[in-house]
Parts: C-alpha cells; structure tokens; sequence
C-alpha cells in the first residue's frame, strides 16, 4: 500500500471511496500487486495504478500486437458483425450512418463498417495501433478531441472499463455527437459475481474482474451516462456466443446466464457481459 493516496475520490461521483484488497496486473513481464477501491453507492470498483503501469501493461496484451491481428480478427468477425447490426438498427438515419469506434485496437469492427457503406472513424491511445491502422486507410485518432467531426453512433466495445477518468471522456463524446446521436457500449459485468464469492471468503478477491481499470454495474454504467448527458435505452445480456474459440462448457454457463437473466425478466442481469444502448439528451 505504499504510495497509495489515502483518500481515492469515486470516478463516477467523486465521493471518498474505501479500499477492498490488492489484485494481480501484469506490468511487462511481472505481476504486480494493485490495490481495489469501491463505491458502494455507484457500485463500481475501481484499480488504483500510474499511468506508466497501465502503458507498460498494454504492452505486454496480445491484442495490441500486430502479429495477432489475422486471428483476433478472425475470432471476433462475427460478434463485429452481430454488433453493426445493432448498430444499423438504433441509428437515426439508417442510410447515412458516420460511426467511431472509441478503443478500437486493429480497426477490425470500422474496416467492416466501412464495407457496409458507413462512413468510420477510430480512436485508439496506442499510437503503433494507430499508425498501422492509418497505413491500412482507415481514419483512426489518439483521443476523441482529435476527430475532425461529428459522429452519428459511437462504439465502446470492451473498453471503457479501461478509462481511469470516464465523466471526462463521456462529456467529450457527448460533445463530439450529433443530436440524437446513440451510444453502444459493451462492457463486463462481473460485480455481482465477485460480491457472490467474497461472501463466502475469509480473504477478499477481485481476480474476477480481470485487468480492467473500472468494474461497472448496470447502476455504475446509468449513473455515469446520465450525470453526462445520456440515457440508456436498452440493455441486452451478452453471452459472447459470437466467440469463436470458448470451450463448450464456457459456452453452456454463459447460456445458462443468459436464460437466468430472462427467467428474472433481466431485474437481474445474470450474464458476464451487457451490451447497453444509450440515447445522447437533447
Ligand atoms: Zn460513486
């Protein structure tokens, strides 16, 4: 706990939030021990590390290194797929659609935007990811602020949960939208599991929540939206079938989530993962 500040505002509410326990995060090619922080009213969790750690860390995942794009690509080209029809479907203007897709490592889901006839842009904070991104033709920028114009839907496909400061770059969205404008993010949501298995632990864990920066909960993710000028509309579980290469048992316990979310008429969102569709406020 050395170097830790004594006092972590909540990023969503910036009310003092209270430690829970440390957690494994690889930095290059060790693993290092990083404290967890949470706010119970937002229910979100939040990983307290320095910017040089969370760059560090992003060098050493698989999915920013160019030699694994052909197979990243060809493991997540369906969920890309699924995920631009629901784009298509809660667009404005169907027929002329600009979309930014905000983290978007290899630039898989705007190259196949871009094939359906949308006119695509991307922001990415790993300037190699830009760069190759940018040679290939595609219009890809290091920050939001960046974009050179209004987009009519933006994109967080597992990536929000990596911004250490969301009200800012929710605000700048907002701001970079078109009236009406519809926000997609896809996010884990695991909170509730790791509160199901601390309850039963004499030692706390967060292993669960894997290496993101912010843990969200369904509250955690309107809470944020709204105090920013969205609405979400629309929540739908999101069992990751479209992956390619889960184990059939991975795949039946996400079914089964799945069906429990329903079974509970989605009161309660039992599945890992939740896609939410958000309306930006006139
Ligand atoms: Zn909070």
């Amino acid at each position: 706990m050395d170097n830790i500040p004594r006092s972590i505002l909540c990023r969503v509410c910036n009310t003092k939030m209270k430690y829970v326990c440390d957690a494994d995060y690889m930095v290059g090619d060790i693993v290092i021990k990083t404290p967890f922080f949470e706010c119970e009213d937002c229910d979100i969790f939040f990983r307290h590390i320095t910017e040089s750690q969370s760059k560090a860390h992003f060098k050493t995942v698989g999915y920013v290194q160019p030699e694994h794009r052909p197979q990243y690509f060809e493991s997540r080209k369906a969920f890309f797929e699924y995920l631009l029809v629901l784009v298509e479907n809660n667009a404005v203007n169907k027929d002329s659609i600009t979309l930014t897709d905000f983290g978007c490592s290899y630039g898989h889901m705007i190259e196949l935007a871009k094939e359906k006839g949308m006119h695509v842009m991307g922001v990415e904070q790993d300037l190699s990811l830009v760069k190759a991104s940018n040679k290939r033709g595609l219009d890809v920028y290091e920050s939001v602020s960046d974009l050179p114009c209004n987009t009519d839907v933006f994109t967080m496909i597992d990536s929000l949960y990596y911004v250490s400061e969301p009200n800012k770059l929710i605000s700048q969205v907002r701001e970079k939208m078109n009236a009406n404008g519809t926000l997609i993010i896809r996010m884990a949501n695991r909170n509730f599991y790791s509160r199901i298995t601390n309850f039963f632990k004499k030692e706390k864990s967060l292993t669960i929540l894997g290496d993101c920066v912010i843990s969200y909960s369904i509250k955690g993710i309107k809470k944020l939206l709204n105090g920013n000028g969205f609405t979400v509309v629309k929540i739908v579980p999101s069992n990751q079938s479209h992956y390619k290469k889960k184990s059939l048992i991975l795949r039946l316990i996400y079914l089964m989530t799945f069906i429990l979310t329903y079974l509970v008429a989605k009161q309660i969102v039992f599945s890992p993962g939740v896609i939410y569709v958000a309306k930006r406020q006139s």
